[in-house]
């Protein structure tokens, strides 16, 4: 209340995330905004709001976080911005269906085991930065080839004659200007997101040819990240809005080029100390880390579903592209779906790095989840067999075979979550209600409007046969 005085603050914008992982809000004036407003809630109609209530007890209630509070750097007049748990008025408890409250109870549940006190996230989130064209005849997906006479797919370059310099196709990683065209607009980015309390460590062009970029964060607790995760995704598409652009998180944009993925690093600490690493243990690393590991791997089929949780994630997780199709674990190794990075040998540094999930995940739900799975490797020590550090598509057919794949579809996942879902039901972190929410909508208003639709490049393949 005193920063909303000290700050002259004229409006109190309240966020929530649904559970596709949209962020929703709603706005008060300062002056109807009072420290009850914090202590006992804000009324609002949940029955609209994706995975939310059904219409007839819609009534819920949003309590601002006023740890995760910031100014608004878009918003024309002066406005201060908090997420917000969401909460029944009734019981008073909070709404099991909130992707924040189950990010709360992962958290409360790791300390609960013992094992830790802290799970530290960093997620890598790459875009694609377009510039507001027109697409939807399909003709551009169904004709766009890297290695076609035309070239690569020339949407994002709007600079007249300047096009000596645009980057080849897969080396936009990273050369400097004049080629990369987008330095600037991530520099903006970069700075707008410290101003509103984000760490930022880096921001590059990406491998992708056509306006991929990544920005990273440093990493923190599991809730604090996926509240900066939503933060991170709202100043990038705000931004790029101001530019007359846009920034899309959908994970494969276009057809024959690299997608955009989130890998996660991981790390699990207790008094202040990281239970990730041993100096004596292949890669550095502990056997805590190993059976978090074992867990991943063992559960990544169903763990999916909400980490790549849309039906294009699934173009993205195919071989070629430095996205991971192997549930397998390596030292470094990129085709696996846990690397262990070898940067440094302190032990801080010690995590594993996921690099199935990406951006279009609803960040409280799959971080959740990815640690609900981790830990479940520790508790039931789950081996996760012996490293792959070769080259997986170079192994002869009778190794590859035994490693096991990524699932194909969001479709698969989904089944395989329906089979698979003990481990995150522990601490009643998630529950059986959501779990069934989550994927009766996604089979509804994503999965099935996919696979029912006529694609565009049918027309292409059927429509003169
Ligand atoms: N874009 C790749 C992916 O889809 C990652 C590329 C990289 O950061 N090395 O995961
Ligand atoms: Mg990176
Ligand atoms: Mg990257
Ligand atoms: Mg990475």
């Amino acid at each position: 209340m005193k920063a909303i005085k000290d700050h002259g603050i004229e409006m109190i914008d309240i966020r929530m995330t649904d559970m596709p992982g949209m962020w929703q809000h709603i706005s008060y004036p300062a002056q109807t905004f009072s420290q009850d407003s914090i202590d006992e809630g804000l009324g609002f109609d949940g029955s609209s709001i994706r995975g939310f209530k059904v219409i007839n007890e819609s009534d819920m209630l949003l309590v601002p976080d006023p740890a995760t509070a910031f100014i608004d750097p878009f918003m024309g007049h002066k406005t201060l911005v908090m997420i917000a748990d969401v909460k029944d008025p009734v019981t008073k408890e909070f709404y099991s269906r909130d992707p924040r409250g189950v990010a709360k109870k992962a958290e409360a549940y790791l300390k609960s085991t013992g094992i830790g006190d802290t799970a530290y996230f960093g997620p890598e989130a790459e875009f694609f930065v377009f510039d507001n064209v027109q697409y939807g005849t399909g003709q551009h997906y169904s004709s766009y080839s890297v290695d076609s006479a035309e070239g690569h797919w020339n949407t994002n370059r709007n600079e007249g004659p300047n096009l000596g310099y645009k980057i080849r196709p897969k080396e936009g990683y990273f050369p400097c200007p004049p080629n990369d065209t987008l330095h600037d607009l991530r520099a903006e980015m970069a700075l707008t997101m410290i101003q509103i309390g984000l760490t930022v460590e880096c921001q590059h062009h990406e491998v992708a040819t056509a306006g991929q970029c990544e920005i990273d964060m440093k990493f923190d607790a599991l809730l604090a990240m996926a509240d900066h995760q939503m933060k991170y995704k709202y100043v990038v598409k705000n931004v790029a809005r101001k530019y007359g652009k846009t920034a899309t998180f959908m994970p494969k944009p276009l057809y024959g080029d690299n997608g955009s993925g989130m890998h996660c690093h991981m790390s699990i600490w207790k008094d202040g100390k990281p239970l990730f690493a041993d100096a004596t243990g292949y890669a550095g690393l502990s056997q805590l880390c190993k059976w978090y590991i074992g867990g991943l791997l063992r559960h990544a089929p169903a763990l999916l579903a909400f980490a790549a949780p849309t039906t294009n994630s699934y173009r993205r997780l195919v071989p070629g592209y430095e996205a991971p199709v192997n549930l397998a674990w390596s030292l470094r190794n990129r085709s696996a779906a846990c690397r262990i990075p070898m940067y440094s040998d302190s032990p801080k540094a010690k995590r594993v790095e996921f690099r199935c999930p990406d951006p279009s995940c609803n960040p409280y739900l799959a971080f959740a989840a990815m640690l609900m799975a981790g830990l479940d490797g520790i508790r039931n020590k789950i081996d996760p067999g012996e490293p792959v550090d070769k080259n997986i598509y170079d192994l002869p057919p009778e190794e590859a075979a035994e490693i096991k794949q990524v699932p194909g579809s969001l479709d698969a996942a989904l089944a395989a979550l329906e089979a698979d879902h003990e481990f995150l039901l522990e601490g009643d972190v998630f529950t059986s209600d959501l779990i069934q929410t989550y994927i009766d909508y996604k089979r509804a208003s994503e999965v099935d409007p996919i696979r029912l639709r006529p694609h565009p490049y049918e027309f292409f393949l059927y429509y003169d046969l």
